[in-house]
């Protein structure tokens, strides 16, 4: 049978019923009332849904939206009815007893007397956004330590001088660098130098406290940020975290690994690539006065 033999017997409502999501018309009136008066299609979860029920009222389906997802639909809701531009947005939606789905919802917006209406579809997106949440992870993590690499450490480093510019919060960040790592690869080989990597960044990271990030920025360096936190005390963090790599074994005996450590706090407005360049100075300080110690420029 060729293509041309098969019979074209499905009408609209046919195919509608078999699309895998859902076309509706929503409905907002001028006095907030939300109304859902026509839903169909294959649907967007296995819950059951009732039309009749959401043709009166829309909030029986917008009660299962969860955490910030509602007030995130309503504000894109408004703008779209304020502007009369098209609504493009995403929620999660947990029907009790059902997985949480990630829904994607497009519709445009037509003025009606008493209020805007729209005509869109929906569909279950969850698996495109777990698809982009690993490559988002992945561009993120450096693959080695598994810990954030210099990209992400940026973008939070940027976000917490903002709150401390705002807030007045003291934020100290650490460089840290091993020292002779070259000789530890010459020596041990580069598999043994990779090993020191991971493990000397699990027991880091072990010591610091979960609000704190500690990153990879490339090599054998690291940058750790301490939100709400003097410079004194990082000092005494950073000398801790110091003396416990340099009593910890790597797999090649006590003492071998040790770390030199710049430390610097933000001063409340400052380019953050001054604060960098500071704490950069105090680990090249920290490698001139011979390494395996911390230092602050004053
Ligand atoms: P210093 O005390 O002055 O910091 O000396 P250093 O030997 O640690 O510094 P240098 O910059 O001379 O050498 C860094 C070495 O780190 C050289 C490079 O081969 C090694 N390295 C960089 N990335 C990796 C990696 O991913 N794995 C391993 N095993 N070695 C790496
Ligand atoms: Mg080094
Ligand atoms: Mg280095």
């Amino acid at each position: 049978m060729s293509v041309n033999d098969i019979p074209l017997s499905l009408n609209a409502e046919q195919l509608i019923s078999q699309i895998p999501g859902v076309v509706f018309q929503f409905f907002r009136h001028h006095n907030g009332h939300m109304s859902i008066p026509f839903m169909e299609g294959a649907g967007v979860t296995s819950a059951p849904i009732d039309r009749d029920q959401l043709a009166e009222d829309a909030n029986t389906a917008l009660e299962q939206l969860t955490g910030a997802d509602y007030p995130k639909l309503m504000s894109a809701i408004e703008r779209s009815a304020q502007g009369m531009l098209p609504l493009a947005t995403r929620f999660r939606l947990a029907p009790p007893g059902h997985k949480a789905k990630w829904i994607g919802v497009s519709a445009t917006p037509e003025p009606m007397p008493n209020g805007v209406r729209w005509h869109g579809i929906m569909m279950d997106i969850s698996d495109q956004v777990s698809e982009e949440q690993r490559l988002r992870k992945l561009c993120d993590t450096d693959p080695l330590t598994s810990l954030p690499n210099r990209r992400k450490l940026m973008v939070q480093l940027t976000h917490l001088a903002s709150l401390s510019s705002r807030h007045g919060t003291p934020l100290s960040i650490m460089m840290l660098d091993i020292d002779h790592f070259k000789h530890i690869n010459d020596r041990w080989g580069h598999l043994q130098g990779d090993d020191v990597l991971k493990r000397l960044a699990t027991l880091a990271q072990s010591l610091l406290r979960s609000e704190d990030m500690i990153a990879r920025l490339g090599g054998e360096e690291f940058m750790a940020l301490l939100p709400l936190t003097p410079v004194k005390q990082c000092h005494q963090l950073a000398d801790r975290l110091r003396h416990q790599i340099a009593e910890h074994d790597f797999g090649i005996g006590v003492g071998k690994v040790t770390l030199s450590i710049g430390v610097a706090e933000y001063r409340c407005g400052e380019p953050i690539a001054s604060l960098i360049e500071r704490a950069d100075q105090a680990l090249y300080s920290a490698k001139d006065v011979g390494r395996d110690c911390v230092c602050l420029l004053s």
